[in-house]
């Protein structure tokens, strides 16, 4: 099974990329985020529990996010790879994740970085706030995301750089052209 994780701060391209990759390869696309916002407008009551945090740019506790993740994989046994979009955000996801991929006799197969500046960055989450009205996409809650990826995530870089399954393809220009890299270093693996 190949277990890809798309990583990078939010406003990179994740989503956009792994929905083309799960769709060429066809692996089931895992998209943390996406899976919450439809409990919060579903009304679950995970959906209620989450709502205040992630429209503050907070992270959702590990523990959670760490259950939905066990689910997501016990109910797609049959699939030959996952793209992981937004998930592991933490040091303590990434170590939960070797563990539950181990016990099925997994690991995660590499790890592809969306690298972009900033400035870029903070643009096209605003322009997202506009076309997509995502209540997480406010100057300043798109701020503390970014203060959050810095802080939690980031450190993710080294883990799995000591791992030597970790590589960065650069995130500005054309989603096409972003794209085939990112299938040229899938298939290089
Ligand atoms: P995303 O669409 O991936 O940017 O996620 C939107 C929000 O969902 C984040 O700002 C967090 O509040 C929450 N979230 C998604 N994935 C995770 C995760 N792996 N760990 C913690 N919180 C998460």
């Amino acid at each position: 099974m190949f277990n890809l994780i798309l990583f990078g701060p939010p406003g990179a391209g994740k989503g956009t990329q792994a929905v083309k990759i799960a769709e060429k390869f066809g692996w089931k696309h895992v998209s943390t985020g996406d899976i919450l916002r439809a409990e919060v407008s579903s009304g679950t009551p995970l959906g209620l529990k989450v709502k205040a945090v992630m429209e503050t740019g907070q992270l959702v506790s590990d523990d959670l996010l760490i259950e939905i993740m066990e689910s997501v994989f016990v109910n797609n046994k049959d699939v030959n790879g996952f793209v992981l979009d937004g998930f592991p955000r933490t040091l303590n996801q990434a170590q939960e994740l070797d563990l539950m991929l181990a016990k099925h006799g997994e690991s995660v197969t590499l790890v592809l970085a969306l690298e972009v500046d900033e400035t870029e960055l903070v643009k096209r989450l605003l322009n997202r706030a506009q076309e997509q009205g995502r209540k997480d996409d406010t100057e300043e809650v798109i701020k503390n995301r970014l203060v959050q990826y810095h802080h939690h995530t980031k450190p993710l870089i080294e883990y799995y750089q000591e791992k030597n399954i970790y590589t960065e393809v650069y995130g500005v220009g054309s989603i096409d052209d972003i794209f085939n890299q990112l299938v040229s270093q899938i298939s290089a693996d």
